[in-house]
């Protein structure tokens, strides 16, 4: 099969690249390693969007709730419905295992896929590629021992699979004082593990005083200046102002943040800036320095991804189809 574009990752930056290069009259695809805004799916199950409904709008399709701030859900749904209204071409668990030029006078990309249910392999051809991957799949790792075990996970779901338990979160923004709270208000008990000595302001205006006021209470324990040094069943041991600690716990979520897959670009033979992780590209157009290939999304923001969102990663599609049907 050959596509004027492939766009590779089927969160919103990637829907949005697809959207618009249909718009503008080309042959796309879009194909992601799972299921269609794949991330989304796998936040946490009862996760509402700081975002308000117009800023996370695909393709112009107004996102109706009853709320100004969409649930997971409702998210879900609406990307799917966008895909649906454009008609977007979509390839589901398929792992894109190379991308390599040709010489081919009609296209430009041979891209090879593996079906991840099957392991079968399948080929592609394309004018132009769009990598739009995010980072939710690279969690910051720990690197301390025991933090490959069962009972640690760097993805927090819901808490009633904690009923009885003790559980650990580690981390002090966003995604990890969501957590904690979520736990607590389910009657988990909750210790959180902070390596600095209070929570910033990176944390939601609308969250923090809850957070603060549950952990001045002890209703939510914290340890702070605190850094995991070991992971064991049953147990963390961690460094607490010089001294060791051991902290009992039956499940650790690891609520560290994300990282972009900069190996799998570099790969596909883009320049990558060492410190910042940024793809070299061009601002106006989002072309990498391989001619074609294309980047959109959080990924553009390199190891800083905490500053390209849906709101401004959805902007990417509309200078890459602008630029690809300049050409
Ligand atoms: P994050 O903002 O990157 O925060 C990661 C946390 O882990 C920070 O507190 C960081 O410490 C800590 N950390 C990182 N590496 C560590 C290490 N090696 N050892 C110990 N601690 C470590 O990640 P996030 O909270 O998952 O948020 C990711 C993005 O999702 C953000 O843009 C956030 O706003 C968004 N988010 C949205 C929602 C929502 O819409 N409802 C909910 C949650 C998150 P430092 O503070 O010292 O850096």
């Amino acid at each position: 099969m050959k596509y004027n574009v492939v766009v590779v990752g089927g969160g919103p930056s990637g829907l949005s690249a697809a959207v618009e290069a249909k718009k503008k009259g080309l042959s796309v695809l879009l194909v992601d390693k799972g299921a269609i805004v794949d991330s989304i799916q796998r936040f946490p199950t009862s996760m509402v969007f700081f975002s308000t409904l117009e800023v996370l709008e695909v393709g112009d399709v107004p996102f109706v709730s009853t709320s100004s701030h969409p649930t997971r859900v409702e998210a879900v749904s609406y990307y799917s419905r966008v895909a649906r209204h454009y008609g977007i071409e979509f390839r589901g668990n398929s792992r894109v295992m190379s991308v390599s030029r040709t010489q081919e006078a009609t296209a430009r990309f041979r891209i090879e896929l593996k079906d991840v249910i099957s392991s079968s392999l399948s080929f592609l051809s394309a004018d132009s590629v769009v990598i739009a991957t995010g980072f939710y799949d690279q969690p910051n790792m720990l690197n301390v021992p025991g933090e490959n075990l069962p009972s640690v996970s760097h993805y927090y779901r819901e808490p009633g699979l904690h009923f009885g338990q003790k559980v650990a979160v580690i981390g002090g923004k966003n995604s990890a004082v969501e957590a904690a709270l979520d736990l607590y208000r389910h009657g988990v008990d909750v210790t959180l593990i902070y390596r600095k000595e209070w929570f910033g302001r990176s944390v939601k205006y609308w969250i923090l005083p809850d957070i603060e006021n549950r952990v001045k209470n002890g209703e939510i324990r914290a340890l702070f200046n605190c850094n995991v040094v070991e992971i064991l069943p049953g147990k963390i041991v961690a460094a607490v102002a010089g001294l060791t600690e051991e902290i009992s716990c039956d499940f650790v979520y690891a609520l560290t943040g994300y990282h972009p897959s900069v190996d799998f670009i570099r790969g596909l033979g883009v320049e990558v800036d060492a410190a910042t992780g940024i793809p070299h590209h061009n601002p106006e157009s989002f072309e990498t320095n391989v001619e074609g290939l294309y980047v959109a999304g959080s990924i553009v923001a390199g190891y800083d991804c905490n500053r390209i969102f849906i709101e401004n990663g959805r902007e990417h599609g509309k200078l890459i189809a602008k630029d690809l049907v300049e050409r």
